[in-house]
């Protein structure tokens, strides 16, 4: 049965939506408070990392934030302020940074990762798409013998669960990467991470779904909301009183205000991150993670990208210069021959990762209204499962059986 339905927030994981909703014959509206041209979903390093298993908060990372703390130019930085909902989520992020949250989240962040990658590609094809899609793999790039040691865990841990992953010496990561210098003594290589260009994949969906009869309103809000028997009746949009029959809720970061006055309790921060485009040419052909100041280099269609920092803090437009070239001297470092230039650094762009309490995603039905769905909380994974996220939201909308076990995702779970 075909139903009207309201996706709050064009980000990948909306766009995503709407592509399987309305290929499941469903009347689909999509509302955005921008313009659906910014944000996480265009700045990001374009990864879909199977690889990337471990969730954001795990044994040691709190320890990190409070040691980088004071440090305005360390990759991962918590704001301390006053602010109630900071506080709980502070509080639940740090019970979950343990052994037991890392070792539930391992299979189902592979199973979201791999279902996401298989779908894309599936997307390209029937639908004869022309973005960059490639299958490079991920260079985890180290310059000391205790982060090698640490990627090796990772390593074991990976193809404990199927995955294709080795740690290289020097002369394997010259075969990996030949025509340019890397200043590191060994890095772990996942086979099974592949990557693409996100603005142009997310613009050539988004047409897509328009030509499919997918409504997309930018610079929209919902005004209010109509609430009976537990179920959003209608929401108040530019003085229009708008049905539907479900409402999916994936603003990204600004999803627990939203659900906020839905009653629903969402704990979500903004993990603010920086990227850069360097305009010019470089030899670097394999997508890689700098290990120690935790930066990411992609090789993207006709330009490459540097992304980086983890900034725990309020929703703000600021642009800390210090970081971004942090993020630029880091790339210098381990590629010598690379040199960014100011003009690429001055047009440094942002976005906010939408975090969960404990780094897992947030997706299926909320226990408080019957007709809504959350679909946030992917932190730095949103890209790799967004595809997947779409086909779960369709499949959930539709009462089927969804494609992976999503019992870890549950929206409703305690911290
Ligand atoms: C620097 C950086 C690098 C990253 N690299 C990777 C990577 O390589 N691989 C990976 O998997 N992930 C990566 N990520 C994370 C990934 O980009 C995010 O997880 C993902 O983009 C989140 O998508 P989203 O649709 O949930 O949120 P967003 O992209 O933030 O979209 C949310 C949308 O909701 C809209 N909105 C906000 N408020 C409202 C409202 N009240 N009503 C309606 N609409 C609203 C916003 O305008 C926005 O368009 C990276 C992120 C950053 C910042």
């Amino acid at each position: 049965m075909s139903k009207k339905i309201l996706i709050v927030g064009g980000g990948i994981i909306g766009i995503c939506s709407a592509y399987y909703l309305s290929k499941s014959g469903h009347d689909v509206t999509i509302i955005d408070k921008y313009g659906m041209n910014s944000g996480a979903s265009y700045v990001n390093a374009g990864y879909l990392s199977p690889g990337h298993i471990i969730p954001l908060a795990a044994p040691g990372v709190i320890k990190q934030g409070l040691k980088w703390m004071f440090n305005s130019s360390s990759p991962f930085y918590i704001e301390p302020r006053i602010n109630v909902d900071f506080f709980k989520w502070l509080y639940a992020f740090n019970k979950s940074c343990s052994d037991n949250n890392v070792k539930s989240s391992i299979v189902p962040i592979i199973e979201m990762s791999l279902l996401s990658q298989e779908l894309l590609k599936d997307i390209k094809k029937d639908n004869d798409m022309g973005f960059h899609y490639d299958q490079k793999g991920l260079l985890m790039l180290c310059k000391t013998e205790k982060s090698l040691e640490k990627e090796k865990e990772v390593v074991d841990l990976a193809v404990q669960n199927g995955l294709r992953a080795k740690i290289l010496n020097q002369n394997e990561i010259k075969t990996i990467e030949p025509n340019i210098n890397i200043d590191s003594i060994g890095a772990a290589y996942f086979y099974c991470d592949h990557h693409t260009t996100p603005a142009e994949l997310i613009s050539e969906l988004k047409d897509f779904i328009q030509k499919k009869g997918v409504k997309c309103f930018t610079h929209t809000e919902i005004e209010s909301f109509r609430i009976e028997n537990n179920n959003i009746k209608s929401v108040n949009i530019s003085n229009q009183n708008l049905g539907f029959d479900e409402y999916v809720m994936s603003a990204g970061t600004w999803t627990s205000e939203l659900c906020k006055k839905l009653g629903i309790k969402l704990l979500l921060q903004a993990g603010k991150g920086y990227s850069v485009n360097h305009s010019s040419k470089t030899e670097i052909s394999c997508p890689a993670i700098l290990v120690e100041p935790k930066c990411a280099i992609t090789p993207m269609n006709g330009f490459t990208r540097y992304s980086g920092t983890m900034e725990i803090s309020s929703i703000n437009d600021r642009i800390r210069k210090n970081r971004v070239n942090a993020i630029c001297d880091a790339v210098e470092s381990f590629y010598p021959s690379v040199k960014i230039p100011e003009i690429d650094r001055n047009d440094a762009g942002y976005g906010f990762r939408p975090i969960s309490a404990d780094g897992v995603p947030y997706i299926g039905r909320t226990k408080n209204l019957k007709n809504v769905i959350i679909a946030t909380g992917h932190a730095m994974m949103g890209w790799s499962m967004s595809t997947g996220t779409g086909k779960i939201v369709s499949e959930i909308v539709d009462q089927k059986q969804t494609s992976i076990n999503i019992e870890r995702f549950n929206p409703n779970r305690k911290f």
